[in-house]
């Protein structure tokens, strides 16, 4: 095992190096502490900070409640003909602060492990590791993990939000109840819905996301989440903050360079849903324990019958987005609140998927499983 070497003048040779300490990137760093480490990371946490959610059963509630926003055991999908609402004994919905997870996990990093808090530059692969360049110093790995976030190709099927955290003039009803999908917003410009997470009864999180394969401008989802407020309504106190984001629902297609990519850039976003925390906690629980076995390789975050499932389903979506609405929504009737979480989850039992299938126009995805 080599140790860190400090001179300036030569390359500072290390066992592991992670390039992009986001959700992937700070989640290994912190769980290594038998190798001469660093991870490259130019933004502190609270420059980043935006809401990543999940569902969790109960061990991990416990582990993640120093960065938890609120949690939910119930939740609901909307649209203008019904309402389905889930309430689940296993699981919760729960919205993390991104930037308190990263913190945490930022300050339990082991003495072997140097945080740079750096862009990497001139990043070349080296058998399985590499060398780049940070904070003027020259570094070599002998075994690189590259977070950085894949490119969205312009004509990609996406999902893209903007969102406010906003304070109320009163309080809201059904403060216990996050709103996953509203559908009974504008649906001319693709798949609309709003997501609503109340975090108290006069502080709500509202998203609205779309999915489609052009991004809106900015005016458009404001005005979307000012229309559904009024609808509610939700008058504003007070906004807190503004976020927004592009998650990649198409196969990401790293560049030809040999680097070893972890978290979204190695395919850990569902394709069919846009989440991606579960996945990527996944993926680097596996990848640590091959790591002290000697096996430095980065497992699949999502199983191959898995992405196929998801590429079938956001295929339908693409040749007929008007069914979008209805696939949702039939999905969510399918499932009871359980079966619904380990479905987004991406753990599905065989009566969760027979269940589903079953709820799902036949034609559609007849004809789009001869497609692919
Ligand atoms: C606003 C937003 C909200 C989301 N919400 C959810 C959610 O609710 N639930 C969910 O499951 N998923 C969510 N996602 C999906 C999201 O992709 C993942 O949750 C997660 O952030 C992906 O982790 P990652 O480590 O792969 O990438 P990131 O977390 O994006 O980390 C990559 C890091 O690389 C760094 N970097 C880039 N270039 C360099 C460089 N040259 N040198 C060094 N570092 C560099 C960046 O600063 C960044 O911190 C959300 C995504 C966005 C954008």
């Amino acid at each position: 095992m080599s140790t860190v070497n400090k001179l300036s003048t030569k390359a500072i040779e290390v066992d592991i190096a992670i390039i992009g300490g986001g959700s992937a990137g700070i989640t290994l760093a912190a769980k290594l502490n038998n190798f001469s480490t660093v991870i490259v990371e130019p933004h502190t946490p609270s420059e980043r900070d935006c809401s990543w959610a999940l569902w969790a059963k109960p061990d991990q509630q416990t582990e993640l409640i120093y960065a938890t926003k609120g949690s939910w055991r119930e939740w609901r999908l909307i649209d203008h003909h019904t309402e389905v609402r889930h309430i689940s004994d296993q699981y919760r919905y729960m919205s993390l602060s991104s930037a308190q997870y990263i913190a945490d996990c930022e300050n339990r990093l082991a003495s072997s492990v140097e945080l740079i808090r750096a862009s990497a530059n001139n990043i070349v692969s080296e058998g399985s590791g590499g060398s780049f360049v940070s904070d003027d110093r020259h570094y070599s790995a002998a075994n690189l993990y590259d977070s950085r976030p894949p490119k969205v190709p312009d004509d990609s099927l996406k999902q893209h939000f903007l969102g406010w955290d906003i304070r109320t003039k009163t309080p809201i009803c059904d403060a216990e109840i996050a709103t996953l999908m509203d559908f009974r917003v504008d649906q001319s410009r693709g798949l609309h819905f709003m997501y609503a997470l109340p975090f108290s009864d006069r502080r709500l999180l509202i998203e609205s996301t779309m999915i489609s394969s052009s991004l809106e401008d900015k005016e458009w989802y404001r005005t979307a989440i000012r229309q559904w407020l009024k609808q509610q309504n939700i008058e504003i106190e007070e906004t807190l903050g503004e976020e927004a984001g592009v998650i990649p629902m198409e196969s990401v297609r790293p560049p030809n360079d040999n680097l070893t990519r972890i978290g979204a850039a190695s395919g850990a976003v569902r394709l069919s849903s846009g989440y991606a925390f579960s996945g990527i906690q996944g993926q680097i629980n596996k990848l640590v324990q091959g790591i002290n076995r000697g096996d430095f390789s980065v497992p699949a975050p999502i199983s191959p019958a898995l992405l196929r499932m998801d590429k079938i389903f956001n295929g339908v979506l693409m040749t007929q987005p008007e069914l979008g609405v209805s696939l949702m929504m039939r999905t969510a009737k399918a499932l009871d609140g359980n079966g619904f979480a380990r479905f987004m989850l991406g753990g599905a039992t065989c009566l969760d998927w027979a269940k589903v299938i079953l709820a799902m126009p036949k034609i559609p995805f007849l004809k789009q499983v001869l497609r692919l």
